[in-house]
C-alpha cells in the first residue's frame, strides 16, 4: 500500500486538484461513501458499528456470525455515543441479541429508531435506559411484530421522557409509529453491514465502499493534509498570474494553497484586441474613406473600408428648357458634391382648364395605370380639393415605385399671375403695373412672366393685360393652350 502510495503521490494530488475544483465533497465526486466504524465491546458483550456519514445512520450489527451483544455503560454521560449529533437514524440489524445500558444515551439528533432484529421480546434483549436523552426521537420504525412490545414503549418513554408508556400517551407526544417494514431510506441492508463489519474486523477503523486500494490511499493522502478535516479540504488558495495572457494568446493563473502548497493552474483566455478607430480618409458620395483601427495595447492595425455616403438629394436645376417641339430635362443634383443623382424630363403643363383645375381634377386628367402624379406649390403637396395654378409642380411617378420620378412639369395657367389657380382681378391688378409702366414686378425668368405674357411675345404689355381681361369679364374666350398648339 505504501509503495502504490508512493508511486501515485503526484498522481493522486492531481486527482485530488481536480476533485477539489468539481466538489467540496470528494467522496461524491469519486462516487464513494465514507463510513466510521467501531466496536462495543467489555470483552464478553461484543457488537459492532458502522456510522454511514453521508445519510447520518449509525448501524448496529453483528459480524454475521455471532449473535452481538453490547456491553452496559455506566451512565447517560459515558454512552459510546454520548453527546454526538452526527447521526439522526438508528438501525439496529438483524443479529443483534442485546443493547444494554445507556448505549446510545444522549444522541439528541437522533429522530428516527429503525429496528430490524427481534430483541425486544424481554427487557434482558433490550434496556429501557438504551436511549436515555434521545430527546429528538420521533419515529419508529419495523416490523410490526417487532414494535408492539411494552419493551419498545419503555425504551421510548426513557428516550422522550414522558410519563406513561402507553401507545396513546406516545402518539399524544408526538411520535409516530411506522409499520412499514424495515430498510428505510438510505439503509444498507444487513449483508452490507456485516461484510462492512468483517472487513473493520480485518484492516482498521474506517472503511469507504469502492475500490478499497484506490480510496485507502487517496484517504491517506487527504489525512495527512493539514488542511483536510470535518471530511473535506479547506484549503487557503492565493491567486497568481503565472503567465499573463496577451492580445492573442492564453495566459495561466496559479493557485497555490497557503497551509499546504497544493497547487493548480487554470488557463486564462486570450484578451483580444483593444481597437481604437480613427478616420484615415473620409468618404465621399462616391468613394468609399479608410478606417484605422490600432489596438491600444499592442499596437496591432487594421484598415477597414468606410462605405461611400451616397448623394444627398438637393435641388432639381433644368438644364434644357422644354419648347413647343419637345420637352427638356431637369436634373437632381446632390446637396453635398452638386453630382448629378438624375435627370428627367421637365416640361410646362399648359391647357388647364382653370374652371376644372383642383388636384383630383388633374390627376383623373394625367394619371394612369403606368403614372401617378403628386403635386406641390412652393414644395408643399397640394390636398385633392386645393387648385392648381402657375408655378404649381407636377411629379410623374412610376404607379408601382412613388420614388421612381419620370418627368417633373411646372404648371403654366396663362392669367393666372400670383399662381393660386384663379384668374381674377389679384392678378389683373398684378398685371396693371408691368403692363402699363416699367415696374417689372413680375420676375422674367419666372413661369409668372410666361403666364403673365398671355401672347407670347415676350413682353407684358396692353395686349397681355386685354387678354387677361377677356377671361376676368367673361367676355371673350382664351385658348389655353396658345403657346403649345
Ligand atoms: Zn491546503
Ligand atoms: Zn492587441
Ligand atoms: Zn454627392
Amino acid at each position: 500500500m505504501n509503495t502504490v502510495k508512493k508511486s501515485s503521490a503526484v498522481i493522486t494530488a492531481l486527482v485530488l486538484l481536480i476533485t477539489s475544483l468539481l466538489s467540496l465533497n470528494a467522496y461524491a465526486a469519486n462516487n464513494l461513501r465514507y463510513f466510521e466504524r467501531g466496536v462495543l465491546t467489555d470483552g464478553t458483550n461484543t457488537a459492532y458499528y458502522i456510522i454511514d456519514k453521508d445519510n447520518r445512520v449509525l448501524y448496529l450489527s453483528g459480524d454475521g456470525v455471532t449473535t452481538a451483544r453490547t456491553p452496559d455503560y455506566p451512565s447517560a454521560a459515558e454512552g459510546p455515543f454520548a453527546g454526538r449529533t452526527d447521526v439522526t437514524r438508528i438501525v439496529i440489524a438483524e443479529g443483534v441479541g442485546r443493547i444494554g445500558d445507556y448505549v446510545f444515551a444522549n444522541m439528541t439528533a437522533v429522530d428516527t429508531l429503525e429496528i430490524q432484529s427481534n430483541l425486544l421480546s424481554s427487557e434482558s434483549n433490550m434496556s429501557a435506559k438504551a436511549m436515555i436523552g434521545c430527546t429528538g426521537l420521533r419515529n419508529i420504525q419495523g416490523d410490526n411484530a417487532l414494535l408492539s412490545t411494552n419493551v419498545m414503549l419503555e425504551v421510548i418513554k426513557g428516550a422522550v421522557n414522558i410519563a406513561s408508556a402507553n401507545w396513546l400517551s406516545l402518539v399524544t407526544n408526538g411520535i409516530n409509529l411506522i409499520k412499514t417494514g424495515v430498510n428505510g431510506d438510505n439503509s444498507l441492508d444487513d449483508e452490507i453491514v456485516a461484510a462492512m463489519i468483517n472487513d473493520y474486523i480485518m484492516t482498521g477503523e474506517e472503511i469507504y465502499l469502492g475500490n478499497l486500494d484506490q480510496t485507502i490511499a487517496s484517504y491517506e493522502e487527504r489525512v495527512a493534509n493539514p488542511c483536510y478535516y470535518n471530511n473535506e479540504y479547506h484549503h487557503n488558495y492565493q491567486h497568481f498570474v503565472s503567465t499573463a495572457p496577451t492580445c492573442t494568446a492564453g495566459g495561466e493563473d496559479m493557485y497555490i494553497c497557503q497551509t499546504c502548497n497544493h497547487t493548480y493552474l487554470v488557463p486564462t483566455e486570450a484578451l483580444g484586441h483593444s481597437y481604437e478607430q480613427s478616420v484615415m480618409f473620409e468618404p465621399t458620395c462616391t468613394k468609399k474613406g479608410v478606417m484605422e483601427y490600432t489596438c491600444t495595447r499592442c499596437g496591432d492595425s487594421e484598415y477597414h473600408a468606410i462605405p461611400a455616403k451616397g448623394h444627398t438629394e438637393g435641388e432639381w436645376v433644368v438644364s434644357k428648357e422644354p419648347s413647343k417641339t419637345g420637352v427638356g430635362s431637369i436634373e437632381l443634383h446632390c446637396a453635398e458634391c452638386d453630382g448629378i443623382i438624375s435627370t428627367v424630363r421637365y416640361s410646362y403643363t399648359v391647357g388647364i382648364n382653370q374652371n376644372a383645375n383642383t388636384v383630383s381634377a388633374l390627376k383623373a386628367k394625367y394619371e394612369n395605370t403606368a403614372q401617378k402624379i403628386r403635386i406641390t406649390r412652393n414644395g408643399t403637396e397640394l390636398s385633392s380639393s386645393a387648385r392648381v395654378g402657375t408655378g404649381c409642380v407636377i411629379t410623374y411617378v412610376s404607379s408601382s415605385d412613388s420614388t421612381k420620378i419620370q418627368e417633373i412639369s411646372t404648371v403654366i395657367l396663362y392669367g393666372d399671375v400670383n399662381g393660386d389657380g384663379l384668374i381674377n382681378s389679384a392678378d389683373h391688378s398684378l398685371m396693371y403695373g408691368d403692363a402699363f409702366s416699367d415696374k417689372n414686378v413680375i420676375d422674367k425668368s419666372s413661369a409668372f412672366f410666361t403666364a403673365a405674357d398671355m401672347n407670347g411675345d415676350g413682353v407684358i404689355d396692353g395686349f397681355d393685360y386685354f387678354l387677361q381681361d377677356g377671361i376676368i369679364s367673361g367676355g371673350r374666350n382664351f385658348d389655353q393652350y396658345v403657346l403649345y398648339k
